[in-house]
């Protein structure tokens, strides 16, 4: 029952904004912090905002349990550090995430993790893993290329060998597909912070996986300090209601402008695998539910890497913005922005061409946006 005798639940959950608690006495305290009783302690813990959002995130996946981060990269941190100790090698795919290429090439070999790349294919990373690999990381549909990964084939190669799989199944979501389904696979993660909240106005990430994996997740997260505020787990409790019916509308959006991209004289080549000519369409297929392919796609203009800002810029309904995930249409070019990280050599070597411009579909009206993107490609 919640608190002050109120018998009717609300629809909306509450948030509890409160670091901390007062109990019964002692006792009390002592058996709720050793866990002898349930309860809660103290913000880092969890508290009961917390406990809906897991529940929901774990539904979601078809996991067990699931944990709530600070951010997406928090998630990947401690997902991927109670996996991994100083003297192991981990095993992830090139194209990844700038911002966890960050923290696997500037931060992990610190801390003596032996980190390096393949493409995620299941014959790559079979030759490639190492008597000390401990886990592989992919992303399903990598970023800013949406080259589809082979889970299915990468998820059998790890069983057989004993190596833990991450799944960073952010762009795709549950809604197109849930890697947990999948032999292999150990954890799967989500910056909420994208499609699960879809509104752009929190920061954050999720981790699910079995109950015993999960309970160390939970405690090296209260270690680490990386659980999710009261307040942005409730706004990603409140986005992911409508996860999808916002996917199912974005990613019809997507396949519609992808054809008309791929259609357009001026337009070189189009990453979408929902394009029955795009090399991962069959993969893709296979994987993802209901003839879904997600809200985001790439292009490269004839005219190269000049031609695609003219038309980024020409933009009226879409607009340049720095990620992805909500109602509101953004386009970047990621050799500039979000994937500088990377050398040249390093985008070359991930298939990020100079003239790539990556296209997250809102939930505007879809005639409005093709007409937006065709009225722009003109004047490239
Ligand atoms: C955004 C993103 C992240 C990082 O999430 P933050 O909330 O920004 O820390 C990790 N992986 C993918 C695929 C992302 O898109």
């Amino acid at each position: 029952m919640p608190p002050g005798g109120i018998a009717e639940q609300p629809v909306s959950p509450p948030i509890w904004l409160t670091s901390d608690y007062l109990y019964e006495g002692l006792e009390h305290y002592a058996d709720v912090i050793n866990e002898r009783r349930p309860g809660f302690v103290y913000g880092r813990y969890g508290n009961p905002t917390h406990v809906a959002l897991h529940r929901v995130l774990a539904s979601l996946d078809a996991a067990e349990a699931a944990w709530s981060f600070a951010s997406g990269m928090a998630a990947l941190n401690t997902g991927l550090t109670s996996l991994l100790r100083s003297g192991d090698h981990l095993l992830a795919q090139r194209t990844l995430y700038g911002g966890t290429f960050a923290l696997l090439t500037k931060v992990f070999p610190g801390y003596g993790i032996d980190v390096s790349f393949v493409p995620a294919e299941a014959e790559e990373v079979a030759a490639a893993i190492r008597p000390n690999t401990r886990a592989v990381l992919v992303e399903t549909l990598a970023n800013p290329t949406f080259r589809v990964s082979d889970v299915a084939g990468i998820g059998k190669v790890c069983a057989q060998r004993d190596v833990a799989l991450v799944v960073d199944n952010t762009i795709p979501t549950p809604y197109l597909f849930r890697p947990l389904e999948l032999p292999g696979v150990t954890l799967v993660a989500h910056a909420t912070t994208k499609y699960i909240g879809g509104h752009s106005d929190l920061i954050g990430g999720s981790v699910t996986g079995s109950r015993e994996l999960m309970d160390r997740i939970r405690h090296l997260a209260i270690d680490q300090g990386t659980t999710a505020g009261a307040f942005e787990a409730w706004l990603a409790l409140r986005g992911v209601q409508t996860l999808a019916l916002r996917m199912s509308r974005q990613c019809a959006t997507a396949l519609e402008l992808a054809r008309t991209l791929a259609g357009h004289s001026k337009v070189a080549e189009v990453g979408y695998a929902g394009l029955p000519a795009h090399p991962d369409h069959e993969r893709a297929a296979s994987l993802f539910h209901g003839d879904r392919y997600g809200a985001m796609l790439a292009f490269t203009l004839r005219g190269g890497f000049e031609a695609g800002l003219r038309a980024c810029d020409a933009l009226q309904v879409a607009r340049v913005g720095s990620s992805f995930g909500s109602l509101r249409s953004q386009v970047c070019h990621p050799a500039t922005t979000s994937h500088r990280q990377l050398s040249a050599e390093e985008r070359t070597a991930a298939g990020i061409g100079d003239g790539l411009i990556r296209v997250a579909v809102g939930g505007e009206d879809p005639a409005d946006l093709i007409e937006d993107f065709l009225q722009a490609l003109e004047k490239a």
